[in-house]
């Protein structure tokens, strides 16, 4: 099966919107076993749309599109697309009353330009829009429009705001894709996350194990991000679904201590999940990160069960008043060292009363950095009742992704040591 993509709007080529359509869309249908074959992004320029869906529908199966279906002059898709496929476009009262409606529930009166929302194409299906006004159009078009095979082909038409089109697309067109092109051969797409282990060490590690699957046939692949591998298996075939469970067990078996989830799972959701399931609380003491170990943890719903105080302790004097961290140990070891990392952490369980606190502490640069500490040395220390670690990185990059993996590797740290308590102790 032969797919497209056209995604339109000026402001992608402009560089002003990133084109998260691709990657989502692309992610979606490759998670239900189809693959697009290719994918263009056009600006809002008239004949440039048409051109490209009708070079579209020379090919392919199943065409999609994405935005311009507003009631804006630059939104030109509908009428466009009209024009290619020579139907009319006609006016439907049912769209216009939804419309309607959609403003209604809003204590508003529709502005006359949205009318122009409720034609459609002669012959389309419309795709209801519960979170904005225009209606998602779906054509198919006759054999022989336009491809050499004289096969036919359907058209998606998609809006562009992403609320939009994305319960659209999960509630109405994965539906019509099994329905329209159902999957025989059975496809199996699964990932694991994990953290800890860089990409070519988890694929060391793998690489024997899985070995006589992927010889077998199974994709294996492995996505590199920030602190973050994930790990890819991809089978097709009636023995898809035992083939991809057996790679995830062997995956466990081999490289389990790093692996913290699957599928689009977070590092700090898993985290605040088995802190709230064991009961167990938790203070941080930021220097370097600046506070963003708590914006991650808080990004959670049900945070709130399990942290109960983030101090982002920048300065000297607000590391010794807040957390009690000793003058006299950062006047021998400076603030980015062993002594005061444990010290903050100790002192951030102290006074919240915590059952865990994490503190960092590091020189995240451009300046601050020496030969005994250059740019990027962090200290990450956890003190629980088990005592306080204290673990040092060198993590030399700028500064952004100087915390973004710094944070990964506190959190890490802090996973492993509430995965050695019991949940049945809490
Ligand atoms: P509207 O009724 O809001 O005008 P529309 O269907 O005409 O919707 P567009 O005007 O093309 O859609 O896009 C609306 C907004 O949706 C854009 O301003 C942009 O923020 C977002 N958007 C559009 N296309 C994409 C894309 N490919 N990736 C991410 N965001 C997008
Ligand atoms: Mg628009």
């Amino acid at each position: 099966m032969n797919i497209e993509l056209v995604n339109t709007g000026s402001e992608l080529l402009l560089g002003r919107v990133l084109n998260t359509h691709q990657q989502w869309i692309c992610r979606q249908l490759s998670d239900h076993g189809y693959t697009v074959n290719r994918q263009v992004a056009i600006g809002d320029g008239s004949q440039d749309i048409r051109n490209a869906v009708r070079e579209a529908l020379e090919r392919a199966d199943l065409v999609i599109t994405t935005g311009g279906l507003g009631p804006t002059c630059d939104d030109v898709t509908r009428e466009r697309i009209a024009e290619l496929l020579q139907r009319k476009l006609l006016h439907i009262p049912e769209v216009e009353e939804a419309i309607r409606r959609y403003f209604e529930s809003r204590g508003r009166t529709p502005p006359a330009k949205t009318r122009v929302e409720s034609f459609v194409p002669e012959g389309a299906d419309w795709l209801k829009n519960q979170f904005g006004t225009a209606p998602g159009l779906v054509i198919s078009v006759d054999p022989n429009t336009f491809r050499a095979s004289g096969e036919r082909s359907l058209l998606v038409m998609l809006p562009g705001p992403p609320r939009e089109l994305r319960p659209m697309f999960r509630d109405q067109v994965l539906p019509l894709l099994a329905r329209e092109f159902p999957r025989t051969d059975g496809f199996v797409c699964r990932t694991l996350k994990t953290t800890g282990l860089g990409e070519s060490l988890m694929e060391e590690r793998l690489e024997a194990p899985l070995k006589p699957l992927v010889e077998g046939g199974m994709e294996l692949g492995f996505c590199a991000r920030m602190g973050e591998v994930d790990v890819r298996f991809v089978a097709i075939g009636p023995r898809a679904e035992s083939i991809v469970a057996e790679a995830e067990r062997l995956t466990l078996e081999s490289a389990g201590e790093f692996v913290f989830g699957s599928g689009d799972d977070q590092l700090e959701s898993v985290l605040v999940q088995e802190m709230s399931a064991r009961c167990q609380t938790l203070a941080l003491a930021e220097s370097c990160t600046g506070g963003h170990i708590a914006n991650r943890i808080t990004n959670v719903p049900g945070a709130s069960a399990v942290l109960l105080a983030g101090l982002v302790t920048y300065h000297n004097d607000a590391k010794i008043q807040l957390l009690g961290v000793l003058p006299a140990t950062l006047a021998a070891h400076g603030a980015v060292s062993e002594p005061v990392a444990r010290e903050m952490a100790e002192g951030a369980r102290r006074v919240t009363g915590a059952d865990f606190a994490l503190a960092v502490t590091g020189v995240a640069g451009p300046g601050g950095g020496s030969k005994e500490k250059p740019v990027g040395t962090v200290f990450l220390a956890l003190s629980s009742i088990e005592g306080t670690i204290v673990l040092k990185q060198l993590n030399a990059f700028e500064r952004e992704t100087f915390k973004h993996l710094t944070t990964q590797q506190a959190l890490a740290m802090l996973r492993r040591a509430v995965l050695e308590t019991s949940p049945a102790l809490a």
